[in-house]
């Protein structure tokens, strides 16, 4: 059985993260009293098939950039490097044998995606390794526990808990349309990860237009 010591998982694609992601797991970690909060930006999302997700690599480095300030922090390199599609469920597994049997492992989620945990692969083996923590968000009801019970009985109010956070209405797919139209994402991510989508050009951002952008910047722009 696990012992006192717990950690924190957060999963995401982070394209990019942004602050909703930071309160999201800083408030998970002190009501929980985590030891640390891994953030395990995902390799191949299954969730995410509709649209192309920015290049790995990329989304690794803006979420060390966003997490380096804070010690309880940190970001692993499974998904990226596991080749096809990422699921919690192997995530959980691989991360669960690497601290030892003997810390508890709490998955963190926002209220949006905690509700879609019936259409993730094995939720029921997710909810056996680990307990889940469902954060507030603006803009999507709040978790219904009851509602997921009855799709996955292994759901209950022990696995499953709920936890407020300072709303913050910030999106990634709000970011990415702000950067392509030009407007201002300053305060919704930290300096670091917007230094580094305008240095890059991501987003389909023209910000180092006139900054000495040539032919090398383009062939860092993927
Ligand atoms: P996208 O708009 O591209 O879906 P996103 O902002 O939802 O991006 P994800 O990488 O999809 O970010 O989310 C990772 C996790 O963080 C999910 O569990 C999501 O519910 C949670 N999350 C994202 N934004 C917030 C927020 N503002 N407050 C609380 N939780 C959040
Ligand atoms: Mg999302």
């Amino acid at each position: 059985m696990h012992g006192s010591r717990a950690i924190g998982i957060m999963g995401g694609t982070f394209d990019p993260i942004h602050y909703g992601h930071l309160v999201a797991a800083e408030a998970a970690r002190t009501c929980f009293g985590l030891s640390e909060v891994v953030f395990v930006p995902s390799g191949n999302p299954p969730h995410k098939q509709d649209r192309q997700v920015t290049a790995p690599e990329h989304r690794f480095l803006m979420t060390v950039l966003a997490t380096t300030t804070n010690p309880y922090f940190r970001v692993s390199r499974l998904e990226i490097d596991r080749p096809g599609p990422s699921y919690t469920v192997d995530t959980i597994e691989t991360l669960q044998a690497r601290v030892g049997h003997d810390v508890g492992i709490y998955f963190i989620t926002g209220a949006d995606a905690v509700m879609e945990l019936m259409t993730w692969n094995r939720p029921e083996a997710i909810l056996r390794m680990c307990e889940l923590i469902a954060a507030t968000r603006p803009g999507y009801p709040p978790a219904d526990i009851r509602r997921l019970r009855k799709a996955i009985p292994e759901a209950d109010a022990k696995r499953v808990h709920t936890i407020e956070v300072p709303a913050l209405a910030i999106s990634s797919s709000d970011i990415r349309a702000r950067v392509a139209q030009g407007k201002p994402i300053k305060y919704l991510v930290p300096e670091t990860v917007e230094h580094h989508i305008l240095k890059s050009g991501l987003y389909g951002g023209d910000l180092t237009a006139g900054a000495g952008a040539g032919p090398l910047s383009e062939f860092w722009r993927r």
